[in-house]
């Protein structure tokens, strides 16, 4: 009986973790890699992506009645993203915590987003909300338009 629980409660999930393109241009990755990495958790997938229109809407289709929803979708299209699948036990709920809150100026100290943002569109990280969604947005993003690396670093240096 205790094996069983005890293994139930150990059970692993995986997350999206995705660099929005403010945190690909202010060359935020590391830090963001570094942190998911000192908690304990498995980088399982990563790549660069230019995400589409299609995708980003498909991505935030519950926001679609939301005011900034156009604002949004422009942004997480302007740039590169870098996109992470994260695997652990209670890996969703615990990444939600290391990014910390959706309005940085609420998000607490030691938090992504409470150490490293002041902006709420541009809040440098996207992190799944519960497990199926974590699935679901991986799965995603596995088949996403790969970015053009020359593009890319021409964008980062245009700074
Ligand atoms: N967002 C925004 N204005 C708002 C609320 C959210 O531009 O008033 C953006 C912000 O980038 C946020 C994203 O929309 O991360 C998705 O919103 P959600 O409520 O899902 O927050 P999250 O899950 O990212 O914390
Ligand atoms: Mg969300």
């Amino acid at each position: 009986f205790l094996p069983h629980l005890i293994a139930s409660l150990e059970q692993v999930d995986q997350t999206y973790i995705m660099v929005k393109p403010d945190g690909m241009q202010r060359g935020l990755v590391g830090e963001i890699i570094f942190r998911f990495e000192k908690k304990g958790f498995k980088l399982t997938d990563l790549k660069l992506f230019k995400c589409s229109k299609e995708l980003a809407e498909e991505h935030y289709k519950d926001l679609k009645q939301k005011s900034f929803f156009p604002k949004l979708i422009d942004y997480i299209t302007s740039g590169p993203v870098v996109c992470m699948a994260w695997e652990g036990v209670g890996v969703v709920a615990s990444a939600r915590k290391l990014i910390g809150a959706t309005y940085p100026l609420q998000a607490e100290p030691d938090t992504i987003r409470g150490d490293l943002t002041v902006q709420t569109r541009k809040n440098v990280v996207h992190g799944s909300d519960n497990p199926e969604n974590g699935k679901h947005e991986i799965g995603k993003a596995s088949y996403a338009i790969q970015f053009n690396p020359n593009t890319c670093n021409k964008h980062r240096c245009e700074l």
